[in-house]
This record gives C-alpha cells, structure tokens and sequence, in this order.
C-alpha cells in the first residue's frame, strides 16, 4: 500500500479516522495512533478520547456491581443467618428474614454476574 497523498511513497500506517494509507511526510501521531497530518488529527484526537472516557466509565460501572455484590452478599447472609438462628423461637418471622436474605443473596449473584461483563 502507497499513500494516499503521495501515490510514490510506500505507506507507514492508515489515519484512523479516514481509513487511507499514510507515508511518513504524512503520518501524525496522535495519542498513540495515526491520523491524517492537519487534515484529520483532530478528528482523531476526539475519537481516542471518547473510546477512553467509555472505558473508564465500563470500569467505575464494573466496581458498582461489585461493591452492590459485597453489599447485598453480606447482609443477605446476615438476614440468613439470623432467620437460622431465631427460626426456633420466632418462627414464621424468622422464615421471613431467611427468604428476605435469600432474595438479598441471589440480588448478589445477578450483580455479581452483571459485574465480571465489565471486567
Ligand atoms: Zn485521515
Ligand atoms: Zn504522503
């Protein structure tokens, strides 16, 4: 492949925003890839920068999840263990706690399965 400004010249690399091959007189690099020298640097520029802001965001979402699971795990063995606990004496009371906690624990495994997508 030759560049596309310059159909003599072998190509180094292609612009990232436009797709077109690029000889060194041509080639800029631009948060660690190539653009388009003052034709598409810009262009460039904002793409890296949103594809970095999206990853950054996936991984502050990530955390989320993982600390709802942290969260929801513990209490819900909490409700579990109490219900377990006081079943002898409150009954029906304690089943309710159990099931309660059941719930908070299969909130944690959902959080925890929505949590490793983002990883
Ligand atoms: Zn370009
Ligand atoms: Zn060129």
């Amino acid at each position: 492949m030759n560049c596309f400004y310059h159909p003599s010249s072998p190509a180094i690399g292609t612009c990232k925003y436009c797709q077109r091959g690029l000889c060194s007189d041509c080639a800029a690099v631009v948060d660690d890839v190539i653009a388009c020298k003052n034709r598409h640097e810009d262009e460039v520029h904002k793409f890296e920068t949103l594809a970095a802001r999206n990853l950054f965001q996936s991984e502050r979402v990530g955390s989320v999840y993982m600390r709802n699971f942290t969260f929801y795990g513990l209490v819900g063995l909490a409700f579990v263990g109490f219900g377990w606990w006081q079943l002898k004496w409150l009954g029906l009371q304690a089943a309710l706690f159990m099931a309660l906690g059941v719930f908070l624990l299969y909130a944690a495994i959902a959080n925890y399965l929505e949590g490793r997508k983002y990883k």
